[in-house]
């Protein structure tokens, strides 16, 4: 959780900073763009001023030209007719003058001339009145002796329309005197057309207008766009103030400006791309370099931690690389190695010329090295020698180029060594297993030739004592007694040589003769020995033999050495004076069966001392014994003939006293 917290908190702060890093541009362009705006705005607000101080000194100049004008028709004392030619050539010439009339001293005209460019329709009682602006003018212009202007004022035209009017009264002064007065005047209409508008552009528009914004004159184009922008100046004139305005309309600024700021947005646009793709670029150039990092890194590991000795080769034998196993198997540090050529300094000297030889063939390309590799010897910088292994294939570069050789080496020194332990220890094993087989057989021998031997000696002194019967000649009875004990002995006799033969056959574990015996056979080949041995210790044999079994499948000699020696340890179990009764149950009957084969089972059970736990868990370990004369092979021999017929035995502990000994033979099909 708290990772992913962590992840989520990295990709906030990325993209905030993004986000801000776009606010930032957007911000600046935003800003270029309305100074960019206000700049254009400031400089078109600069050029309409300088047209309008421009137009007012172009009118400041024609009327003071006029001035001079009308100054010069009275020039030389004129009569009446000869200024009035004068007066018309000047209203000719001169468009913006309407009318120039000769006053005298009471304002009465003398004289007058009209333009001939438009029909007025003077009204000579309005011109004549003591409180007409004509008046007004003309008493200023008497008081400060230069010429004076009146306010403006409409003057109606015979088509219905009109026009706004400017008079200018110049005294007439000469020696001191006032003689009259020049009175002209001007249609304001006229001096925007004149003398204003050839210098006006197509979206500006001028007019005179009086100090409350009334229009007076206007001239220009019709109002267009969205932007008007606005400029005012003072005309002021000796007696009255005119103020004349020019506007100029401007079409709605684009979004940019200008070039500039078109130029500087792109820019921006391709900075901002570029730092994107820069970015992304690092980022993946980061976590490449990163992969190849722990790409690296693992490989370093891998080579390090290798226990197989790594070396490079160029084409021409020259060691390129070593890693840290090889070093330590032949005892050189890697700067040692690296860059040498044959002789190398691992090879023995006594093998240097035909290592080199076998290394030119190699890299010639002669001969390809083995597979499953080859063995070598090596020679440590201590002057060791040990065997390696070799394994070399052609070096192959990203191009598919050849550019050299890989070896792997392993030490089998310590593989050798092992293979030599084991070889001689695989032949002390054989002489030992002989040995032990020559050994095993005496002992069985010795150990189940005791019988017999133990038999035929009794019968031997039993027929002795008869034949040296106290009376000299024995007893005509007795020497039948003697003739069955020599009987005995010559079936003891015959009984131990084939006792030899079945331990011979057994020890070599030869395929044993395997013949049909019913148990009563089996018993009464043994049931003698066994009496024998049971009247000594006084031990009363019972037998019980279930009805109507089938015949045992077994080697017979063998299976009744077993049954003599499981009788024979019975009895020796209770042999001690305590025990009483002493009985022997030997048993057979039929054991638990399939379909497939069916079995007999034997037990010979005794009422004697019982076996206790620790002498259970080593029974039928060969050589084990608790009798001082014991051999210790009995029950070994007896597990091992029955397990060899395919049958198994055991032993219980039976009730009240004793030991039960079973096992099972497999019956005649
Ligand atoms: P040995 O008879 O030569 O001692 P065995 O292998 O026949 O060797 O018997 C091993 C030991 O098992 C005997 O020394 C004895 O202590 C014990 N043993 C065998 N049979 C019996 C038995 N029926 N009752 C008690 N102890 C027995």
């Amino acid at each position: 959780m708290p990772r992913r917290w962590r992840r989520w908190v990295g990709a906030w702060r990325r993209w905030s900073l993004w986000m801000l890093l776009v606010a930032l541009v957007v911000s600046m362009l935003v800003t270029l763009v309305w100074l960019a705006g206000r700049y254009e705005a400031s400089q078109v607000q600069t050029r309409l001023e300088r047209d309008t101080q421009d137009a007012v000194a172009d009118i400041r100049k024609a009327f003071a030209q006029n001035i001079q004008s009308l100054q010069a028709l009275q020039a030389h004392n004129p009569d009446l007719a000869s200024w009035e030619s004068r007066a018309a050539e000047l209203l000719s010439a001169r468009r913006e003058l309407a009318r120039i009339e000769w006053r005298d001293t009471q304002l009465r005209v003398r004289a007058h001339s009209e333009t001939p460019y438009r029909p007025l329709h003077w009204d000579p009682a309005a011109r004549s009145g003591t409180h007409s602006e004509i008046a007004l003018a003309c008493s200023n212009a008497r008081r400060i002796s230069g010429p004076s202007y009146s306010s403006s004022y409409f003057q109606p035209m015979p088509d219905g329309m009109g026009g706004e009017m400017l008079e200018v009264c110049l005294p007439l002064i000469d020696e001191g005197r006032l003689q009259g007065f020049l009175v002209a005047t001007y249609a304001l209409q006229t001096v925007l057309v004149d003398l204003v508008a050839p210098g006006l552009q197509r979206t500006q528009e001028v007019s005179f207008t009086e100090a409350d914004g009334t229009r007076l004159a206007l001239v220009g184009a019709m109002r267009r766009g969205s932007r008007m922008f606005t400029a005012q100046q003072l005309f002021d004139l000796p007696g009255t103030t005119l103020i004349l305005r020019m506007d100029s309309w401007h079409t709605a600024p684009s979004v940019f400006p200008n070039v500039l700021t078109a130029l500087v947005t792109a820019m921006s646009i391709a900075l901002v791309s570029v730092l994107v793709v820069l970015v992304r670029d690092n980022r993946r150039r980061l976590s490449a370099e990163r992969d190849l990092g722990d790409a690296l890194a693992f490989r370093k590991a891998m080579e390090d931690s290798l226990v197989t000795g790594l070396r490079a080769r160029d084409l021409h034998g020259r060691i390129t690389y070593v890693n840290p196993a090889f070093c330590d198997m032949v005892g050189f540090s890697a700067a040692e190695l690296v860059g040498q050529i044959s002789p190398l300094p691992y090879w023995p000297p006594e093998h240097a010329q035909e290592y080199g030889e076998r290394q030119v063939v190699r890299m010639s390309g002669g001969l390809h090295p083995p597979r499953e590799g080859y063995e070598s010897t090596f020679m440590r910088k201590d002057g060791t020698r040990f065997p390696v292994m070799i394994y070399e294939a052609p070096l192959i570069n990203a191009h598919g180029l050849h550019t050299g050789w890989m070896g792997s080496f392993l030490d089998v020194s310590e593989q050798r060594r092992v293979e030599e332990l084991s070889r001689t220890s695989q032949e002390r094993l054989q002489a030992t297993a002989r040995l032990a087989t020559v050994g095993e057989m005496a002992s069985l021998l010795s150990h189940e030739l005791n019988q017999p031997l133990a038999a035929i000696s009794s019968y031997a002194n039993g027929s002795l004592n008869l034949l040296e019967s106290p009376g000299g000649a024995p007893d005509p009875h007795d020497l039948d007694d003697v003739r069955v004990a020599v009987q005995r002995i010559a079936q003891q006799a015959e009984r131990a040589g084939r006792v030899i033969k079945s331990v011979h056959d057994f020890v070599r574990r030869r395929d044993q003769s395997r013949e049909s015996v019913a148990a009563q056979d089996l018993f009464d080949a043994v049931l003698p020995i066994i009496r024998l041995q049971a009247r000594k210790l006084d031990v009363r044999v019972a037998l019980d033999i279930e009805e109507d079994l089938p015949p045992a499948l077994c080697d017979r000699t063998m299976v009744e050495q077993v049954l003599l020696n499981l009788a024979r340890n019975a009895m020796q179990a209770m042999d001690d004076p305590q025990i009483h009764p002493r009985i022997l149950d030997l048993r057979v009957r039929r054991a638990a069966s399939n379909v497939a084969r069916s079995w007999l089972e034997f037990s010979v059970a005794d009422m004697g001392v019982g076996i206790s736990e620790d002498v259970a868990a080593r029974l039928f370990t060969p050589f084990y014994t608790t009798r001082a004369e014991g051999m210790g092979l009995g029950l070994s021999l007896c597990r091992t003939v029955v397990e060899q017929h395919g049958g198994f035995m055991e032993h219980a502990p039976r009730a009240p006293r004793g030991t039960v000994f079973t096992f099972t033979l497999p019956a005649t099909p």
